[in-house]
């Protein structure tokens, strides 16, 4: 199960956010996390890929835009037990 990003050097940071976060669809999490799922409605900062990463290094609180985290997992997992049907993009 590849969570590669391309925007993202294939996803990983070289330990960078911590030893297994890496990007998933935006999302910077630990890929067990990610797969498990975290608490509900824990927000988890979003990757280097994502539009509003600049926003997020100006306000890390997410005051001033939306971190979607939440469903961009959401929607990762339900691609994940999917069969791969080559989504676009
Ligand atoms: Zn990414």
């Amino acid at each position: 199960m590849g969570a590669n990003c391309k925007h993202c050097r294939g996803g990983f940071f070289d330990g960078r956010f911590g030893q297994d976060v890496e990007c998933v669809n935006g999302v910077l999490i630990d890929i067990d996390e990610a797969h498990e799922g975290g608490p509900d409605g824990t927000i988890y900062p979003v990757a280097p890929c994502h539009p509003m990463w600049a926003r997020q290094m100006a306000d890390p609180d997410a005051e001033t835009w939306k971190n979607d985290s939440i469903e961009r997992l959401g929607a990762w997992r339900s691609a994940a037990k999917a069969p791969d049907t080559g989504e676009g993009e």
